[in-house]
């Protein structure tokens, strides 16, 4: 895939494992658009739409936002898009409908998916992954299990409380875990029958990750 114009790859993985990191890497090491519909719902929420009200419950309880709400959501971003421009998707698509949702769409197009990488790491690694994570109202993450601040509970840089995302209670971890194993990892046989599957061990350093994902994704 040299001449990259408007390839499609969607990354597949347990909420954790990398795909938002790797995904704004790669868009924007290969000038290509990164797609998060976790981002685009999270800023329905902050811009206070419709939207973004429907989508809060699900999101807070870990649950899927619904197939029709998240297939519109990206057939009206795709619309704005330059069909020639490379896309990474990153957390879409969750279901084999949304999947099915997307191969319509992108044939309309004249494409289609090029290639899907399923970043893998162990569970218990994802959960403390998530669980641990807590942020500064300034936007510092640390991991209480991976990278403490200094003082529990506190900004190392400003000494501001910091805060635990709802959706990173370990309840709410648990679920989203689960979520993953019954609705998404379907999705796994259904880019394998395709031909389209790649793995990539994702447990590693994110540098390592990602020069394995280059060469997954064929760049
Ligand atoms: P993420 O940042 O990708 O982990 O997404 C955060 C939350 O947004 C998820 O736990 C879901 O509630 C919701 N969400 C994001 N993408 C999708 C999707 N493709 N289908 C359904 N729900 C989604």
């Amino acid at each position: 895939m040299v001449n990259s114009a408007g390839t499609v790859v969607v990354l597949l993985g347990s909420p954790g494992v990398g795909k938002g990191t790797q995904g704004v890497r790669l868009g924007r090491e290969l000038g290509w658009a990164h797609v998060s519909t976790g981002d685009l719902l999270r800023a329905a929420r902050r811009a206070g739409t419709p939207l973004g009200h429907e989508a809060q419950r699900y999101m807070d309880a870990g649950e899927l936002v619904p197939d029709d709400v998240i297939i519109d959501l990206v057939r009206e971003h795709l619309g704005g898009m330059d069909p020639g421009r490379g896309v990474v998707f990153d957390g879409f698509p969750r279901t084999v409908a949304q999947a099915e949702a997307l191969d319509g769409v992108l044939a309309g197009e004249g494409r289609a998916v090029n290639a899907t990488a399923l970043l893998e790491a162990p569970e218990p690694v994802l959960f403390r992954r998530i669980s641990g994570r807590r942020s500064s109202p300034g936007g510092r993450v640390y991991n209480v299990y991976f990278d403490p601040p200094e003082r529990d509970g506190f900004c190392d840089d400003t000494g501001e409380p910091l805060i635990h995302r709802a959706d990173d209670q370990p309840e709410t971890v648990r679920t989203r875990l689960a979520v993953f194993r019954e609705a998404t990892a379907p999705l796994i046989g259904y880019y394998e029958s395709r031909g389209l599957l790649v793995r990539v061990a994702a447990e590693g350093h994110i540098d390592q990750v990602y020069a394995a994902l280059l060469a997954a994704v064929g760049e």
